[in-house]
């Protein structure tokens, strides 16, 4: 037998019983991994299952009214949670427990017999009253909610006005509150005319130009009795036309002061259905 056989069958026979050793060793040798010991068992071998040591001992916590006496490890219990520690409900606090400041119900609310009102109470403000409780013996301040607004009927507050052509500019009207004045709804406020209005509206424009005159003459003697409206439509077109009878009147006493004594200019406007405060004004403003 040369040497290299001999090498190869020792090298062969070296290679086996490293093998074999290998599968015995791990057969029956474990290269324990251990867990940890809890109240329940002791430290295990993960892989074979062997203990070593002894169990853990519960660690207790005590009861509170929340929890139970339980393990800190394993959270095993003994018993019930305590009772709450109630302090009675008060006026401003509920019933509350004074170890875990739980809480059941509501606070009782301050009694208070006699109230003295520091305040007057209206539809425009908060009233105010102030008492003792009887319970605590504290100072209340409490707000008396404000009176309900007394209702006005429907009053102008913009007066429509009648234009020159004809049309209507609408203006507004409002229900306020008689007391305060407060306004509580507002509105349109307008109106539908009939032809003869509207005619009558127009004419009115066109004479006021051409007679420069007060609201009474143009009422009477020019849509009454010259241009023959009906006194009611004469008087709601005056009443509604959009006029300046200050300026109405200095145009009258500029056009009639040539040649009048202040005394005849003063009746001729008088005549003309002008006030004597209208008079007054458009005579200062000619120079008489
Ligand atoms: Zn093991
Ligand atoms: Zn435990
Ligand atoms: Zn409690
Ligand atoms: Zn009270
Ligand atoms: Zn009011």
């Amino acid at each position: 037998m040369d040497n290299k056989k001999k090498i190869i069958i020792i090298s062969a026979i070296g290679a086996t019983i490293i093998t074999l050793t290998t599968v015995l060793i791990s057969v029956f040798v474990c290269f324990h991994k251990w867990s940890d010991a809890t109240c329940n068992t002791p430290m295990t071998c993960e892989k074979c299952g062997e203990t070593k040591g002894e169990v853990l001992q519960h660690e207790w916590v005590e009861a509170t009214c929340k929890e139970a006496k339980h393990c800190l490890h394993c959270g095993l219990t003994d018993g019930e949670p305590l009772a709450h520690t109630w302090i009675e409900a008060t006026c401003e606090k509920a019933k509350t427990c004074s170890v875990c400041n739980a809480t059941e119900g509501k606070p009782l609310g301050h009694s208070v017999k006699n109230w003295k009102i520091t305040k007057q109470t209206s539809c425009s403000a908060d009233g105010e009253q102030v008492g003792i409780c009887d319970r605590c013996k504290k100072e209340c301040v409490e707000a008396i909610n404000k009176l309900p607004h007394t209702k006005s009927n429907w009053q102008v507050k913009k007066d429509f006005i009648i234009n020159s052509d004809g049309t209507v500019t609408a203006g507004t009207e409002a229900i306020v509150c008689v007391v305060c004045k407060a306004e509580l709804e507002t509105r349109e406020y307008t109106a539908e005319l009939t032809i003869s209005q509207k005619n009558a509206a127009i004419c009115a424009y066109d004479e006021i130009n051409f007679w420069h005159c007060g609201p009474s003459f143009l009422i009477y003697s020019v849509l009454l009795d010259i241009e023959n409206y009906p006194l009611e439509d004469a008087k709601f077109v005056v009443a509604h036309i959009s006029v300046d009878w200050d300026e109405q009147a200095v145009l009258f006493a500029k056009e009639n002061a040539e040649g009048s004594s202040r005394g005849s200019l003063v009746d001729e406007m008088n005549y003309y259905g002008f006030t004597k405060a209208q008079i007054d004004k458009a005579l200062k403003e000619v120079g008489y």
